[in-house]
């Protein structure tokens, strides 16, 4: 343990909290490109700053992702790669839009998910400067601009990136049982859409082709795959369909959420969800199964499992003690999880209440965590 990497957080914690706030107070949802685009140009500034080379990925409806990498990265560099996003999930017009201190926590878009997270790594990696650890340190840090919104447009960034890391590091906050993430579950968003035959309702036989009637059979079908044993969740959202009480429904759709923990409940799921849409039980009827969106699940394998170990050791002689978690939603880290990288997560502060106006982060964890995440890197 290098005594001067906690010396030098201790000495840096006003300054830790002001850049913090300096990146709350810029609005930065994920459909406001200006505002990414602001916070984008903040981060590049310092990280060129600190010496490290930056390039942008270009976006025109979202906000640029910015690419940081220290000097010891060279080409076909098994690096180690760092990513931490710039949105949030608060509307341009939101009223949370402030950022205050009280004597234990920070409150603020944005504090927990995820600037905190980036003051976190940035200062972290300005510590290691500052012993001169970064010299030996391939470290690759993505700032994606899009990750609140399913990282449409960083998603082939970072597997890019993945590919070619030993390991990965993600910044989301800690859970308040001062945990870090090990594992998370992959998500799957998807539509059905059931055409029917329109009619008078007061003229149909049992043969009519219900769009609804159709969908109701579906829905309880997929509430059927709900499997908690497994980790498995299945959900019927949103319906929608009809025109009015005297008509036969021609039109129906249906919004679907579902979670698993691994790739091969994953792909359970995806084969019981196609089954479901091309079983026709009301005659007369089509479905149509959209794709919409989805994360993989990042499992927690024994390299995974390795890497917390050694993490725990490290905490606890620090004198900060983490826990093992496995969260349910999905991150970044489920992508680059899917490239077969071991990956942590839940790195950045110990904070709560994520996406409500509640959100806060544990003020001290924000340098507690940058001396850990500092300590781990100077490990490697
Ligand atoms: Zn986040």
């Amino acid at each position: 343990m290098n005594p001067e990497i906690e010396q030098f957080i201790s000495t840096n914690r006003a300054s830790m909290l002001s850049f913090l706030e300096e990146l709350v107070l810029i609005q930065s949802f994920s459909r406001n490109k200006k505002g990414v685009d602001r916070v984008g140009e903040r981060i590049s500034s310092e990280m060129a700053g600190m010496g490290f080379s930056c390039e942008q990925k270009e976006e025109s409806d979202l906000g640029h992702h910015v690419i940081a990498r220290s000097p010891a990265v060279k080409d076909g560099d098994r690096q180690i790669l760092i990513t931490g996003h710039m949105d949030t999930v608060f509307p341009e017009n939101s009223s949370f839009n402030w950022y205050k201190e009280s004597e234990n926590k920070c409150f603020g878009p944005g504090v927990a998910d995820m600037k905190g997270g980036l003051v976190v790594g940035i200062y972290a990696l300005k510590a290691l400067i500052h012993t001169g650890e970064i010299r030996k340190l391939p470290v690759t840090f993505i700032f994606n601009s899009d990750e609140e919104i399913g990282s449409p447009g960083s998603r082939q960034l970072i597997r890019e990136e993945a590919r070619t890391a030993r390991m990965a590091y993600v910044l989301e906050a800690g859970g308040l049982a001062n945990s870090i993430v090990t594992g998370r579950k992959g998500n799957l968003r998807a539509r059905l859409t059931v055409k029917g035959k329109a009619g008078h309702a007061a003229f149909a036989g049992n043969d009519k082709a219900s769009a609804i009637l159709e969908l109701a059979h579906k829905t309880l079908a997929i509430e059927e795959m709900n499997a908690p044993d497994k980790g498995v969740s299945a959900n019927v959202g949103t319906v929608s369909g009809g025109i009015g009480p005297n008509t036969v429904a021609e039109h129906a759709q249906a919004n679907l959420d579902f979670r698993f923990p691994d790739p091969d409940t994953a792909a359970h799921v995806h084969r019981q969800l196609d089954v479901i849409s091309g079983k026709t039980t009301v005659a007369g009827t089509t479905t149509v199964l959209d794709i919409e969106s989805g994360r993989p699940p990042m499992p927690c394998t024994p390299e995974v499992s390795g890497m917390f170990k050694r993490i725990e050791a490290l905490a606890r002689d620090l004198g900060m003690p983490v826990s093992q978690e496995l969260r349910q939603g999905v991150s970044d880290a489920n992508i680059i999880a899917s490239e077969g990288v071991p990956v942590i997560d839940g790195l950045g502060p110990v904070g709560a209440k994520d996406h409500s106006e509640d959100e806060f982060i544990e003020k001290a964890s924000l340098w507690e965590r940058s001396i850990l995440f500092a300590n781990i890197l100077a490990r490697i």
